[in-house]
């Protein structure tokens, strides 16, 4: 079922209404009274470009067999958004310690990505999966 993003850009320039930081292109159209026909169908559009390919993306990774990733946030983050950063969660559902990764992307405006975490990496971190269990950041929409 492909999201609908005109009305999430609605739901979420209202969210962003309130919070500190409201991300490009929100802070803009908050500025400015409202969205102009061009910039919220372009928004639209990224956003579902993005959804598609990140979608695509990670069915790979979960159809190679990876379970473990990371909600990466490499280009900042709304405030929203935010406190998902540097979480782990568990892909195809095979680490009940940890909760399915949230919708890429959450917010129209947030381009983060999953990145897998492989044991190796963890044990380079001193990390286990009960060390990614107590900081688990469950998506809450
Ligand atoms: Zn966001």
């Amino acid at each position: 079922m492909p999201r609908d993003w005109q009305r999430e850009i609605d739901d979420w320039t209202e969210r962003f209404r309130s919070t500190a930081r409201p991300p490009e292109p929100f802070a803009t159209a908050l500025a400015d009274g409202g969205w102009t026909e061009g910039a919220r169908e372009a928004l639209a559009q990224d956003a579902e470009q993005y959804a598609s390919a990140t979608a695509a993306l990670l069915a790979e990774i979960a159809g190679s067999g990876i379970d473990l990733v990371r909600f990466d946030c490499k280009q900042g983050s709304c405030d929203v958004c935010e406190k998902y950063c540097g979480k782990a969660y568990s892909l195809r559902g095979e680490t009940p310690e940890l909760p399915s990764p949230p919708p890429l992307p959450i917010c129209p405006a947030c381009r983060h990505t999953l990145n897998l975490l492989t044991p190796f990496y963890l044990q380079s971190l001193g990390l286990d999966i009960e060390d990614l269990a107590a900081e688990a950041q469950p998506f809450v929409d």
